[in-house]
């Protein structure tokens, strides 16, 4: 049977990239759980986020998405989950701080469990079985076993998820998140690191104003808590569409699995389920754009997604290659601004950057990313729009998955600790580097 929300969806278009579950009872079972339980987040804070990508859209704040590619269920340790936000809110001061402008912070966290893949099989030696599509459809293990697509595992995402956001949400809101802990944790970088020396400079003049603060007995309660919003790929349409909900104050259906949720490069087609699921929900939403994205498609997806034309609605995320974006992003971006409708440009420096290492791991350069993200810049200000933030794959703690950065890791040193379960996340320490360089580009650009 289908439920009034189930109907609010075209059920004959085309859905991407769905696992082949085995068993459509057990889906149906799952479903129905998912639809009886409470929402991860609330409406209210959908719109929240919404009036803030509405302010970096008129290039008034800047946006920071960042966290695994995949989220694992044994991922999800509170040390795991601090080291992340840990080193999200160390971003974010150092680019709060350079770009004069508040950040919005966003975790690809707390329900980012499944994954698009090239490949339907995965194929070892004379065996061939599913791809892994990420710990909210099967697991990594290959076995058959493990490999075969189980339901069981959306319910699994949901809890998860909560028990990621309810940490979160004590992180951000218990005194953790205080903006002047964070600059000492910062400090600590700059001190202890080799990578961090670099940017004593800018480390240096950031503690001055919040010394400058002190000194005028400035205490506001702005330093003290943030928010930090949830974000996931919105891939598995039977998990999503159980968790969307109709708003009580408005009427109007939202996905409360997270606050935003995007549409990936491989499943944006226009007569596709997906574009018709983020069309009905109401949180803000966005859309990843690869190298391939043409004008009409881009003109079509605002016209679609956002009819009504509402501030903040909709986020393009780029994710051209470094060798792509200065060639690539410049007619999109005119085409845009002549249509006279207002996105938010965000930059995801990781996803046209993958190369396999001649030692066999699937990686990224630090400079590629780093050369996108200019590139994105450049390309901005040639064109007087606002390079409104950055989407990075990354993780709080020190594995060796892309290469790179002052501690130079190198093709050989990947084997040292590499440990996510999809693509290669910068590590604390690059994700640092990168937030101080983007800052640098933030404020020469003032
Ligand atoms: C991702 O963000 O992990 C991803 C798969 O991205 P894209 O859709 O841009 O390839
Ligand atoms: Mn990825």
């Amino acid at each position: 049977m289908t439920s009034p929300i189930e109907s609010l969806f075209d059920a004959s278009l085309v859905a991407a990239q769905q696992p082949n579950w085995p068993d459509r009872t057990k889906l149906e079972s799952a479903a129905k759980e998912l639809r009886a339980l409470p929402p991860l987040v609330f409406a209210g804070e959908c719109d929240n986020l919404k009036a803030k990508v509405a302010q970096a859209a008129r290039g008034e704040a800047f946006w920071l998405q960042g966290g695994d590619c995949a989220e694992t269920f044994v991922g999800a340790t509170a040390d795991s989950i601090r080291n992340r936000i840990k080193t999200i809110l160390q971003m974010a001061a150092v680019l709060q701080y350079g770009a004069s402008m508040p950040v919005i912070k966003v975790g690809r966290m707390a329900g980012q469990f499944a994954k698009p893949r090239s490949n339907d099989i995965e194929k070892r030696g004379d065996v061939s079985l599913p791809a892994y599509r990420g710990d909210a459809v099967n697991d990594l293990k290959f076995t058959e076993q493990a490999r075969t697509p189980d339901p069981s595992r959306l319910v699994k995402v949901y809890n998860t998820s909560s028990a990621t956001l309810n940490l979160v949400r004590a992180f951000t809101q218990g005194g953790f998140a205080d903006l002047r802990l964070v600059h000492e944790w910062n400090k600590g970088f700059v001190k202890d690191s080799n990578a961090g020396a670099k940017y004593e400079a800018l480390a240096k003049e950031i503690g001055r104003a919040l010394d400058f603060m002190r000194s005028a007995g400035i205490n506001p309660e702005e330093f003290k808590t943030v928010d930090f919003y949830s974000s996931h790929e919105a891939l598995i349409l039977e998990y999503e569409k159980a968790l969307t909900r109709i708003d009580s104050r408005t009427g109007l259906p939202y996905d409360v699995s997270a606050h935003f949720i995007w549409i990936g490069e491989r499943t944006r087609q226009l007569d596709g389920a997906h574009i018709d699921f983020a069309k009905k929900v109401k949180n803000p939403i966005g859309v990843k754009l690869g190298p391939k994205t043409t004008i009409d498609e881009t003109l079509k997806l605002m016209e679609v997604l956002n009819p009504d034309e509402e501030p903040g609605r909709l986020t393009f995320i780029t994710r051209m290659g470094a060798k792509n974006i200065r060639a690539v992003l410049p007619p999109l971006v005119d085409a845009v601004k002549k249509s006279g409708r207002s996105v938010l440009w965000v930059c995801d420096p990781m996803h046209g950057n993958t190369y396999e290492s001649p030692t066999g791991f699937k990686t990224r350069s630090f400079d590629e990313v780093l050369d996108e993200v200019k590139g994105f810049f450049e390309v901005h200000l040639a064109k007087g729009t606002h390079p409104g933030g950055i989407h990075i794959e990354l993780t709080g703690d020190d594995v060796t998955e892309c290469v790179g950065g002052a501690a130079e890791i190198s093709h050989d040193d990947l084997a040292t600790r590499y440990e996510t379960a999809c693509d290669p996340r910068l590590n604390h320490t690059q994700s640092l580097e990168l937030a101080f360089l983007v800052a640098e580009m933030l404020r020469d650009n003032k």
